[in-house]
C-alpha cells in the first residue's frame, strides 16, 4: 500500500501569492516521491494551484441551496480535487461538528467521487479516563455508518490525538501502533479482515521531519496527516521523503 501523507494548511497562508509560492515548491521537491502526496489549502486557493494532488478541509452534506457559507462535494468534484478532509478535531470543537454531521458529509461526498480523509481521535480528558477505545469505536461506527464495503476503497482514517494536534506533543510509536492496530480490529468487525488491511490509517498530531519517518516504519501507519510542518516546503518534502 502506497503511503498517503497529506498537508493540512488549515487557515494559512494568508494570500493566494504565498499558497502559490509554497505550494510550487513542494510540487518541485517531491518530482520523484514514491508516495503519495496531496495538499490540502483553503477553499479560495483550490482553483488556483495546479500539479499536486488537492484535498479540500471540509465540505457540506446538501447539494445546493440556501447554506450561506457552506461548499458542497460536488463543487469541489468539479474543480477536479481528490480528497476533501472531514470529521478533523478543530470542526468537531470549533464548528460543533457532530459524528452524525460527518456521517451526512462522509456519504455525500463519497457519491460525488471524492477520496476522504476521515480524522478520528480522543481528547486528553478521555485519553486519561481510559475511554480511548470507546471513543475511537464510536466515532468510527457513527462515521461510517452506511457506507459500503464498495466505498470503504476511498476512505482513508486519520487517527488524530486531539492532544498531540498543534502541541509539539506528538503520540509515541508503541502508542500509535496499538491505536493504528484497533482501528484496524474495529474496521474488521464492522467490515472484514481484507477491508481492514487495504483500509488506509493514517497518523497526525505534531509530526515533524525528525518523527515522521516512525509512523510508517515502526508504528504500522499507512501515511500522515501533516499540520504545521506541512507550511514549510522543506520540512514537508523531507517528512514526504522519510516515508519512503
Ligand atoms: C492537523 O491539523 O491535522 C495536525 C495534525 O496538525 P499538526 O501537525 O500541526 O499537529
Amino acid at each position: 500500500m502506497k503511503p498517503l501523507i497529506a498537508g493540512n494548511w488549515k487557515m494559512n497562508p494568508n494570500s493566494a501569492k504565498e499558497a502559490k509560492e509554497l505550494f510550487d515548491e513542494i510540487k518541485k521537491g517531491i518530482k520523484t516521491a514514491k508516495s503519495e502526496v496531496v495538499v490540502c489549502p483553503p477553499f479560495v486557493y483550490l482553483s488556483q494551484l495546479n500539479g499536486l494532488s488537492l484535498g479540500a478541509q471540509n465540505d457540506f452534506y446538501e447539494e445546493k441551496g440556501a447554506y450561506t457559507g457552506e461548499i458542497s462535494a460536488s463543487m469541489l468534484k468539479d474543480l477536479d480535487i481528490d480528497y476533501v478532509i472531514l470529521g478533523h478535531s478543530e470542526r468537531r470543537k470549533y464548528f460543533n461538528e457532530t459524528d452524525e454531521q460527518i456521517n451526512k458529509k462522509i456519504k455525500k461526498s463519497l457519491g460525488q467521487g471524492l477520496k476522504i480523509i476521515f480524522c478520528i481521535g480522543e481528547t486528553a480528558e478521555e485519553r486519561d479516563a481510559q475511554k480511548k477505545s470507546e471513543v475511537l469505536e464510536k466515532q468510527i461506527k457513527e462515521g461510517l455508518k452506511g457506507v459500503t464495503r464498495e466505498e470503504m476503497k476511498s476512505i482513508n482514517i486519520a487517527y488524530e490525538p486531539v492532544w498531540a494536534i498543534g502541541t509539539g506533543n506528538n503520540c509515541s510509536v508503541d502508542e500509535t501502533m496499538s491505536s493504528v492496530l484497533f482501528i484496524r480490529k474495529t474496521i474488521s468487525d464492522l467490515y472484514n479482515r481484507e477491508i481492514a488491511d487495504n483500509t488506509r490509517i493514517l497518523y497526525g498530531g505534531s509530526v515533524k521531519k525528525d518523527n515522521s519517518g516512525s509512523y510508517i516504519k515502526d508504528a504500522g501507519a499507512n501515511g500522515l496527516l501533516v499540520g504545521g510542518a506541512s507550511l514549510n516546503a522543506d520540512d514537508f518534502v523531507e517528512i514526504v521523503k522519510s516515508a519512503e
